[in-house]
């Protein structure tokens, strides 16, 4: 069933104030961005009343969740996916990026690769409107279902494990960049784009590559990559090891993770710095399995330590 109104996007006047309120509290809330996100579903039509940014439109998150460095660099833009691309004929071609791609620095440059990458086989369609669907009462939009689903929602946060719970807090207190601290608790909450979450979205099928980058053995999944993968491994013990320790690896989860991490260091390297040795590294990660899928190439341990070190030392 459609939503409402279809001003939602951007808020005209023709919006009810309840709307109005919840729009710009998605802005400056992102726990209230995060249950939106979950309870409308964008469809694409011509393009021209979606957020090209910040509806939920293409996955299951925002564009601007998924790729935080290249929307910072294009200066948080509000664009309609219509405004994002292009008609040349019978032929769509986005340029939702202004920008030349050498001149957008290593994050955004990776971002920009896996966005173009995901666009690749998608359009607007022609002669249908965009359409906004509430998923939580057959009925349509209320208030009272609107209410009942972000208590539940909230209740689910609340139900976070409790090293889950102490790994965002840890990541809160570290002082690091906005992506940096955002990219962290999307990979606690399990909410980045591994192979294996695109799996689960529709994204990807049984015909692409699952491998996980690094190793190219094992299906990639977040446990996967940043504790389990053998290429991980060597990153941890070269970071344990510069810091003067012995990486022992043990069957843990990411949070648990980023806890033992946190506490095998505590006494010995100054609080704030440790939690932001943890993120560096997972981070470095990150980029380079999106190097490797994104531009080829290979990087090997040696060359995520080099990169997670540049962070810590800058
Ligand atoms: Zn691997």
């Amino acid at each position: 069933m459609a939503v409402r109104d279809s001003s939602l996007p951007f808020c005209r006047s023709k919006s009810s104030i309840w709307w109005r309120d919840l729009r710009n509290l998605l802005n400056v809330w992102s726990f209230v961005s995060c249950w939106f996100s979950s309870c409308v579903s964008c469809k694409v039509g011509i393009g021209d009343e979606i957020d090209f940014w910040r509806d939920c439109w293409l996955a299951a998150d925002p564009l601007f969740v998924q790729f935080p460095s290249l929307f910072q660099v294009l200066l948080a833009p509000r664009i309609t996916i219509a405004e994002a691309g292009y008609w040349e004929r019978s032929s769509w071609f986005w340029n939702f990026c202004l920008f030349p791609p050498e001149l957008l620095g290593a994050a955004a440059a990776a971002d920009f690769a896996s966005l173009s990458a995901l666009l690749q086989h998608i359009s607007p369609v022609t002669s249908v409107a965009d359409r906004f669907v509430w998923k939580w009462d057959s009925g349509g939009f209320s208030v009272k279902s609107a209410y009942a689903n972000l208590m539940l929602f909230a209740r689910s946060q609340m139900l976070l494990g409790l090293n889950d719970k102490k790994s965002l807090n840890c990541i809160w207190k570290t002082c690091v960049p906005f992506n940096v601290s955002l990219f962290s608790r999307r990979l606690i909450l399990a909410c980045l784009q591994t192979k294996d979450e695109l799996v689960k979205r529709g994204v990807l099928t049984g015909n692409h590559c699952l491998a996980c980058p690094l190793c190219l053995h094992h299906q990639e999944s977040h446990l996967h990559l940043f504790v389990n993968c053998s290429v991980a491994e060597e990153v941890w013990t070269l970071i344990f090891g510069w810091m003067g320790f012995v990486y022992s690896k043990s069957n843990v989860g990411i949070s648990e993770h980023l806890m033992l991490f946190v506490s095998a260091l505590r006494g010995k390297v100054r609080k704030g710095f440790r939690g932001l040795i943890w993120l560096a590294t997972v981070r470095a990660i990150w980029l380079s399995r999106n190097a490797i899928l994104f531009k080829g190439g290979s990087k090997g341990s040696q060359d995520i330590v080099i990169l997670a070190k540049s962070v810590i030392t800058a």
